[in-house]
Parts: structure tokens; sequence; C-alpha cells
């Protein structure tokens, strides 16, 4: 069971430890300046906005070495910040991935493997820590598993809105007013969710014409084509691939332009320097990469592979660092930047270390694991895929197949050698690691979900035909 204890915060009253050689009167009166103290909101300090794209893989960036002009405003982000440019996320789809990223915790320990599990009241997020902590809380979001599982737990606001395709969402809108609208005496954590760049794979003309190469062929970038293609009612070639893979391009455009008017109204209202403003997503995306489309079932690393970039007071601005990090990382890195107690038994670690160059983390290993929910998800559904990294080395593993890969990343990011015969002390070493951890999870109690869960997760297409 994970257990968390509210430490104070760095600003926290010190009682005395003797209060008793103190006279009465002289009591009460430190006790009601202590209690004003306490009701008091703490002075403004750095505040934290934490974006996520959702289904934006990293390769498809400029500043992790794309050569197409998608991201002009998150390249920025990567000059004026750090970029981690080998980050994973634990899991390949949206509600878990999240899960993790709020809580510091891979899925397997926070509960939520799947749209039946809600977070347990014992594990905390980041938005309940810094709401804790005197925290204005705000989130907009655009997909609708960040409102339920407990994922919307610690937010004063939060709002799911409109999700755009073809025109941009709402959420840098919305975003915008509630900074504008915010209480100005405290520090504020604003989450904002883009889900611009998940199937469909819609924009606007001006931004297609820009992406998008002449096709002759029948895709039109619809989540319908694509759950055609992975229950096998629809072929898909190469062109039919690239074109996909074009419209996901545009997509991330149009998405950069949306943070480009975040940014802008940071910057006119003088927010930047206090700010920590921190970019990721929650998975990538596959374009016949391993021969699959969407996300949700594999860890190869166009869908593990995410951005990872930190921009804000104590952040060197152009650097970039190579060790391997997690999502589970976020929380322990954002509280202490912050400079708030990092909870006790997080699988993440806090990353200062890489971020002031003052030294290396301790050697560890990285984890992954996809659960979408079977009979939900149906035909989709081709096995529980798992991983464990170790360094250069990652080992895939299929749970229902019992499949074992093993990738030399360094000799081939693509992932297309099994070198698991080459390594065998070592494909079995990480093999017992993993099943370890797999067996290391704790029960949550599922949920009956409601026709209403059921139309919403059809909707964003984790919920199949059961078979
Ligand atoms: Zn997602």
């Amino acid at each position: 069971m994970t257990c968390f204890t509210l430490a104070r915060g760095p600003r926290g009253p010190h009682v005395p430890r003797r209060l008793s050689r103190f006279a009465p009167r002289r009591a009460c009166v430190l006790w009601l300046g202590l209690f004003a103290w306490a009701c008091a909101p703490p002075p403004p300090g750095r505040n934290l906005i934490l974006i996520s794209v959702d289904t934006l893989r990293a390769d498809r960036l400029g500043c992790y070495g794309y050569e197409r002009p998608t991201s002009p405003t998150i390249d920025r982000l990567a000059r004026e910040g750090t970029l981690f440019s080998d980050a994973s996320a634990p899991s390949p789809w949206t509600l878990p991935s999240h899960a993790s990223m709020f809580t510091g915790l891979y899925p397997r320990r926070n509960g939520v493997t799947g749209t039946r599990f809600t977070m347990p009241k014992d594990v905390a997020t980041l938005a309940e820590l810094l709401s804790k902590y005197g925290y204005a809380t705000g989130g907009v979001v655009t997909n609708s598993l960040l409102t339920t599982n407990g994922l919307d737990r610690g937010f004063d606001f939060h709002e799911e809105v409109d999700k755009g395709g073809p025109h941009p969402s709402a959420t840098s809108v919305r975003g915008i007013e509630w900074l504008q609208g915010r209480d100005r005496k405290r520090p504020f954590f604003l989450l904002l969710h883009y889900i611009d760049p998940h199937a469909d794979y819609g924009t606007l003309e001006d931004v297609r014409e820009q992406f998008v190469e002449p096709y002759d062929g029948p895709l039109r970038g619809k989540s319908e084509e694509l759950y055609a293609f992975v229950e096998g009612r629809l072929k898909l070639d190469e062109a039919d691939g690239r074109h996909l893979s074009n419209l996901y391009d545009g997509a991330i455009r149009q998405l950069d332009g949306e943070l480009e008017e975040i940014l802008t109204y940071l910057e006119g209202e003088g927010l930047l320097e206090d700010t920590l403003l921190v970019l990721t997503s929650d998975h990538g995306e596959e374009f016949l990469d391993h021969g699959g489309v969407l996300h949700g079932l594999t860890h190869f690393d166009e869908v593990a592979r995410v951005p990872f970039i930190l921009r804000g007071p104590g952040i060197e601005a152009g650097r970039r660092i190579e060790t391997p990090v997690s999502l589970v990382d976020l929380v322990p890195t954002c509280l202490g930047e912050l400079g708030f107690p990092i909870p006790k038994n997080l699988d993440g670690l806090n990353l200062r270390p890489l971020l002031r160059g003052t030294g290396e983390l301790p050697r560890r290993r990285i984890y992954f694991e996809a659960d979408l929910d079977g009979s939900l998800a149906g035909s989709m559904i081709k096995g529980k895929d798992r991983a464990v990294r170790d360094g250069r080395f990652k080992l895939h593993f299929n749970e229902r197949t019992d499949e074992v890969r093993l990738y030399d990343l360094k000799n081939d990011p693509g992932e297309t050698r099994d070198v698991s015969a080459e390594h065998p002390g070592l494909a079995q070493e990480l093999l017992e690691d993993l099943r370890a951890f797999l067996a290391a999870g704790r029960d949550v109690p599922a949920r009956t979900l409601t026709e209403d869960d059921l139309a919403r997760l059809r909707e964003l297409g984790y919920a199949g035909e059961e078979r």
C-alpha cells in the first residue's frame, strides 16, 4: 500500500518545541498568530504550468531532430529550457499514462491500469499536493479520460473543452481565461491538455496545404479507418501510411500555434519569469513503423518516446540531457523544482541532479505496461504487452503469448532485430525483473462502467466490439 504524509512546505510554520515555557497569554497570542499564518494564503511563489499534448511522438518535433517545420513554438521552449532526449511514457494510452504523470507511480502501483479502476484515495496527485500547499489549481482538458477515474482530483477548476478538429481546440482560450480570473495572491498550477494530434487527424486548410502531399487514396484520417485496419477489414499500403503521417504532422503544427497563444499571453503578463513550464505527452502514435497504427498496444519507441521539456527559473537554456527518464519522474521533479518535499515511495526520481548538472541518477530500470480493458477493446487487443528498459536495452514481453524480444536501442533504434539469443543472461534477468514488477501491483476494486462511460470510451476508440 502506498501512503502519503503531507510534510510541511518550505515556508511551513515552525512550532516551538517547548511551548510550556511561554506564559499562557503569550502562548495564546503565539497560537493566534500561527493560526492567522496558517489561514493566510502563502506569498506568491513559483507557478507551474503542465502542458500535456495527447499523442505527440517526440521524433516529430524539430527540437528532437525532425526535418519538417511542425513545432516552432515547442522548439523555442527547448531553446529556452532543458530537453530530455530519451523520455518514455509508462503506458501507451491516455488514462494510465496520465495517472502516472500525475502521481509519480507506475499504473500498476497507483491502481489506474484501465477504465474500470479509480485511483485510490491514499494516492496523492500533483494537483492535490499543490492545492494543499496553497496553490490555485486549474485544469483544462480535451479528453474525457482525464475527467474520470480520479484524475481530476485536486483541481479547484477542471473543465473538459471542445477538442477541436479541424479547427484548433479551445484549451488555450479557456486556459487564458482561467489565468485572467485567478486569485492573484496565490501561486497557481495550470494543467493544459490538448488532443489535436490524436485521430481523427484534422486541421484547417492552410495547415493541411503546408503538410499534406498529393494523395489519391481513400483515407481521410478518420479513426474508423484506422480501427478497420487494426481489425483486418482494411489494407494499408506505404502511400496510405505516408498520408496519415502527413495529416498527423499538420495536426502538430496547428497545435503548436495554440501553444504560441499561451506563451504570448504569459510573456505579456510577465509570468514566464516565475513559472516552471513543463511540456510532455502521454504517448506517441504508430504509422506502420512496426506494421501498426494508432497506439495502446505496443511499447516500440514510436509510441513510448515522448517529448519532455522544462523551462523556468533555474532551468538552463539550451541544455539537452540524454539519460533515459520516464513520466513517473515528472511529479518528484516538479515538486523538487518548486521547493516542496517529495513524497516517499514514489517510483519516479527527482531529475534535479541532471537539470543542474551536479550528478547522475542512481542506476535503475524503466517499466512499460499496456492494459487496455480486454473485453472493452475487443478485437483491438492483440496481447498484454509489457517492457523493461535497462540502459540501451529494452526487453518486450507479451504476457499472453509469452513472446520475449530484446532490442539494443543504441545499435538498432528502430527495434527491428531481436538480440535475446545473443544476450541470454541479460534477457533472462530482465524478464525475471519485469515479472516481479508486474506481480507487485495493488488490487483496486473494479467499477461497473455505465452506458455513459461506454459511450464516451467508444467515441475515443477505446471500446470496440466485444468478442
Ligand atoms: Zn492519449
